[in-house]
C-alpha cells in the first residue's frame, strides 16, 4: 500500500445526509467517485468514472428562445440546437471544461463529481453529529467503490474515528487486499457486495471475475474478525434471481463469524441518468417479480434465519 498523503483531495459525486438504508442508525452517506466494475444494472452510473463528468437533462433546458447562454461560452462548439430548439452536446468534440454548467440557469447542464479535501467531507458528516450519537449512525462511505480513491477513503475514516465518529464502508470487495485490510482498521462497519458466485456470469454481468472480491471478503474477515460484516446482493432478473443463485452466496458466508446478510430486490431508479451522461442502460426493461423476491425472502428466512440483520428479523 502507497504512503497516505498528509491533507489528501478526492472526487465526491454525492453526499446524503439523514439516510437509514447503509449502516445501523442515521448516516451520512459520502459517495466517492470511481469504481472498477462496470455492472450493468449499476444505479448510480454517474459514479463508474473517477473524474467529473458533465450531465444533460434534456427536460430541464429552457430551450434557445430563452436561453442560449451554454452555446455563447462553448468554444469547442460542441453544443448545437436539436429538434426542438433544445441543447444538444456532441460529447466527441466537448472538452470538458464545464463551463457550460456554471452558466446554465435550469441546471440542465450540471456536473456529477466534485474535488473535496478530507476536512471538507468531515464538516459536512458532522452537520448531523447530533443525530448520529442518539441513532447510533454516523458515516458511510459508498460510491462507486470507495476504495478506488484509497488515501482519499483511508484518510477520511481515520479523521472520523479520530473524531468518534462511527464509520462505515460499502465496498464491491474489487480491490487491492492489503489497502481493505488497512481501512479495516478505521472501521466500526462493513458493509461488502456479493453479487454471484458463477465467476463466469459475474465476469460477464460486471465486466471482472469474483476471485479477487471473494478472496478479500476472506482476508478481511480473518484480520478483523470482531468487524461485523453485512453481505449484500442486489437481486437482479435473468442474473441471480434463482434460489440456486441466492442459495450459493448463503452457503459461502454462513460459516464466518459477525455476518449478516440481506437481499436488495432490483429497481430502475438510475435510469434517466444514463442519458444524462450519454450512456445506455444495458438491462432494457428488465423487471423483478415480486413473487420471485417472496419466494427467495421465504429460503433466506427458513434455511438461513440467523443470517438476517435481528432490526429485519420479522416478528
Ligand atoms: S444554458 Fe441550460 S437552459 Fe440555457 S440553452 Fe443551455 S442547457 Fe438550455
Ligand atoms: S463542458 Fe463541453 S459542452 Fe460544456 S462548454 Fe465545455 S466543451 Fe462545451
Amino acid at each position: 500500500m502507497s504512503a497516505v498523503k498528509k491533507d489528501p483531495k478526492g472526487i465526491v459525486f454525492n453526499i446524503q445526509r439523514y439516510s437509514v438504508h447503509d449502516g445501523p442508525g442515521i448516516r451520512t452517506v459520502v459517495f466517492l467517485s470511481g469504481c472498477p466494475l462496470s455492472c450493468r444494472w449499476c444505479s448510480n452510473p454517474e459514479s463508474q468514472l473517477i473524474h467529473p463528468q458533465l450531465a444533460y437533462n434534456r427536460n430541464k433546458c429552457l430551450t434557445f428562445d430563452q436561453c442560449n447562454r451554454c452555446m455563447e461560452v462553448c468554444t469547442a462548439g460542441a453544443i448545437q440546437t436539436d429538434e426542438e430548439n433544445r441543447a444538444r452536446i456532441n460529447r466527441g468534440t466537448c472538452t470538458k471544461c464545464m463551463l457550460c454548467a456554471e452558466v446554465c440557469p435550469s441546471v440542465a447542464l450540471k456536473v456529477y463529481g466534485e474535488e473535496k479535501t478530507v476536512a471538507e467531507v468531515i464538516t459536512a458528516v458532522e452537520r448531523d453529529g447530533a443525530f448520529y450519537s442518539r441513532s447510533g449512525g454516523g458515516l458511510t462511505l459508498s460510491g462507486g467503490e470507495p476504495m478506488h480513491q484509497t488515501q482519499f477513503a483511508i484518510a477520511i475514516l481515520k479523521e472520523a474515528r479520530r473524531r468518534r465518529i462511527h464509520t462505515a464502508m460499502e465496498t464491491c470487495g474489487f480491490c487491492d487486499t492489503e489497502d481493505l485490510i488497512a481501512a479495516g482498521k478505521y472501521l466500526n462497519f462493513l458493509l461488502f457486495d456479493i453479487k454471484v458466485m458463477d465467476p463466469q456470469i459475474h465476469k460477464m454481468v460486471t465486466g471482472v471475475s469474483n476471485q479477487l472480491i471473494l478472496n478479500n471478503f476472506k482476508a478481511v474477515r480473518e484480520a478483523w474478525p470482531e468487524l461485523p460484516i453485512l453481505v449484500r446482493t442486489p437481486v437482479i432478473p435473468d442474473v441471480n434471481d434463482s434460489r440456486e443463485a441466492i442459495r450459493a452466496i448463503l452457503d459461502f458466508i454462513t460459516d464466518f463469524d459477525k455476518i449478516s446478510y440481506e437481499m436488495l430486490p432490483y429497481h430502475r431508479l438510475g435510469t434517466p441518468k444514463y442519458e444524462y451522461i450519454g450512456n445506455t442502460y444495458q438491462l432494457g426493461k428488465a423487471k423483478l417479480d415480486e413473487s420471485v423476491m417472496a419466494e427467495l425472502m421465504a429460503m433466506l428466512n427458513d434455511e438461513y434465519g440467523h443470517l438476517i440483520p435481528v432490526n429485519k428479523k420479522s416478528a
